[in-house]
């Protein structure tokens, strides 16, 4: 067992250690919303592990064929891989789990994997929430490769602005060793704890500072992926026209094609200066009206993040603080912010001059569009919340209550539709079932062109694991049918995994699908790397 493990939740989100602490007007108002939560009966570790089937490979030096190690690399974070763990449906887990130390040990490993015709799933920080971990129902045994030991700095080359890392580095420890040399990579998607740069590139993640850093398509200029046919290197160069740039096939190849053993990204002077301050509009329509004008005018900022009125409600009723916000609440209902008001958050990193700028028009912008500034603090608790706000998930499971997201990214013209329709279409699939959805959305990343519409649904839970998973495909499935009816692309951030294969065609076309399967074919003629995923299975 890796050490790091010992201290993470296998049933749950992050750090055993650190809990949520949800106070009772948060409960208060999901009970308003959604009814009583009644708390399911988790299954135990050691229940669970007594579940896993004995494992069909022979003693390997690499490789941990112990019932916990398999089962803590059976899943990721999608809510069906929660469903399983809590109720201790853990049938499907890998075979073993292998720990390499370097690229040469990888292909030792796929070469191993081959020679004795079993199926390869590469496992970065566990976080995928659509399904890309899950074990196929295959009579191959399964080795499931735990990069988290392909974690080194490889060299930093401070005139290129380059970095080359293991991929299997972790956001906290990537972060603190660019930090140490005054660089920052600037991904931070909201898994950042624990998702890795391997895991970003090949679901082509997004970071929550990506206005200003550059999702991860941006940031990845070269790498090595270890193929079931060969090693492919991709060179880093700051731009090329020669041909078909190789770095598209790996990124969201979702362990398709190969394991990718490093990663060259580009780095970026730590900021001087970085702020977040909060903006609230009267209403929806002046609040997508500014963000859209803002994005467009395209300032130096490194986040735009709007609320629509449920979330912004969230957000206050969840932030505590009862007398600061209804002190804020009372100031900006008298400056026409009421119960439709939405909350925007707008960022800058970079010198301070800069900072100064880009806030300053963004905040011009806004006030044309009526726009409150209510200053610094808020911006501020969100930063020092934004990887602990997860942990919630967790805590709202023990009080009977599920949580599960959507995204996708559409033109402006469609963004207030897409959100409207996403949120209703599952609201509609669970009052088949008599219950209530408590939905609410944010545009989470901004573009000239369009935004991704990220929405979130906390639910109460039946308490039984076939009830449950009936009520999330049937929200699920829904969700997904707006995000293609309204012309969305199935994933902006999440990628594919298992949970999105069934609605790529519609985006990709025959065609497209086609010549994505050939690209598999030629890295992994004989299908052995993570089936199931990105394609649906064949
Ligand atoms: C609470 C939470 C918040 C999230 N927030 C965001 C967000 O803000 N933005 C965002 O984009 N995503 C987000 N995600 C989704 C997830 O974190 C990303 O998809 C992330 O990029 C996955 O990285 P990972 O290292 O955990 O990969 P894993 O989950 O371990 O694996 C994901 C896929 O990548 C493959 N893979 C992993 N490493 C390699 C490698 N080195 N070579 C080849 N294949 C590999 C796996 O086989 C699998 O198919 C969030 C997830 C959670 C649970």
């Amino acid at each position: 067992m890796h050490e790091d493990e010992q201290v993470r939740r296998w049933n749950g989100w992050g750090d055993e250690s650190i809990d949520f602490a949800l106070n009772d007007d948060m409960l208060d108002f999901l009970r308003a919303r959604v009814g009583d939560g009644k708390p399911p009966a988790d299954a135990t570790l050691a229940e669970a592990c007594r579940s896993v089937p004995p494992g069909r490979l022979a003693p390997h030096r690499y490789i941990d064929a112990t019932p916990e190690a398999r089962l803590r690399h059976a899943f990721g974070q999608s809510l069906p891989d929660w469903l399983r763990l809590r109720y201790g449906r853990v049938e499907s887990v890998p075979d073993g789990v292998a720990f390499p130390e370097s690229s040469g040990q990888v292909r030792e490993l796929l070469d191993h994997a081959r020679r004795i015709d079993a199926v390869v799933i590469p496992y970065g920080g566990g976080t995928s929430v659509v399904g890309h971990l899950t074990v196929p129902e295959t009579g191959k045994p399964v080795i499931t490769v735990n990069l988290s030991r392909l974690s080194t700095l490889i060299d930093l080359d401070p005139q290129a602005q380059l970095a080359t890392f293991g991929a299997g580095i972790a956001g906290p420890d990537l972060e603190a060793q660019l930090r140490a040399r005054g660089y920052t990579l600037g991904h931070f998607p909201q898994s950042f704890e624990y998702s890795t740069l391997g895991g970003w590139v090949v679901t082509r993640s997004s970071g929550q500072q990506s206005l200003r850093y550059g999702r991860i398509e941006q940031l990845f200029a070269g790498g090595r992926l270890e193929t079931p046919t060969g090693t492919l290197a991709i060179p880093a160069y700051p731009a090329s026209a020669a041909g078909t740039d190789l770095r598209e096939i790996v990124l969201g190849s979702e362990g398709r094609m190969g394991i990718l053993t490093e990663a060259t990204v580009r780095i970026t002077p730590l900021p001087q200066r970085e702020a977040f301050h909060a903006v609230f509009f009267p209403t929806w329509t002046e609040a997508e009206n500014a963000v859209r004008s803002i994005a467009q005018a395209k300032l130096p900022l490194s986040m735009l993040r709007l609320s629509n009125p449920v979330e912004t409600q969230t957000t206050l009723a969840m932030a505590g603080h009862h007398r600061m916000i209804g002190l804020l609440q009372a100031y900006l209902g008298m400056r026409a912010c009421g119960e439709q008001k939405c909350m925007l958050l707008a960022g800058a990193s970079g010198d301070a001059a800069t900072v100064a700028h880009a806030l300053k028009q963004a905040l011009r912008i806004a006030r044309r569009y009526r726009g409150v500034h209510a200053g610094a603090a808020i911006g501020e608790k969100w930063k020092q919340n934004r990887f602990r706000n997860v942990y919630l998930r967790n805590a709202l499971w023990q009080r009977g209550y599920a949580v599960d997201t959507v995204e996708t990214a559409v033109d402006w013209p469609r963004v207030r539709g897409m959100m409207q329709s996403v949120e209703q279409a599952a609201r509609n699939a669970l009052s088949a079932f008599g219950e209530r959805v408590h939905a609410y959305t944010h545009l989470s990343h901004m573009y000239a062109q369009g935004a991704s519409v990220y929405t979130t649904f906390a639910y109460r839970l039946a308490g039984r694991y076939e009830e449950d998973l009936e009520r999330w495909k049937a929200m699920k499935g829904a969700a997904c049918a707006a995000i293609l009816a309204n012309g969305g692309t199935i994933s902006h951030q999440h990628g594919v995994g298992v949970d999105h294969a069934p609605y790529l065609q519609a985006e990709k076309g025959a065609l497209g699908m086609g010549a994505i399967r050939e690209l598999c074919r030629h890295f992994d003629p004989t299908g052995m790397m993570n089936p199931g995923k990105l394609l649906p299975a064949s």
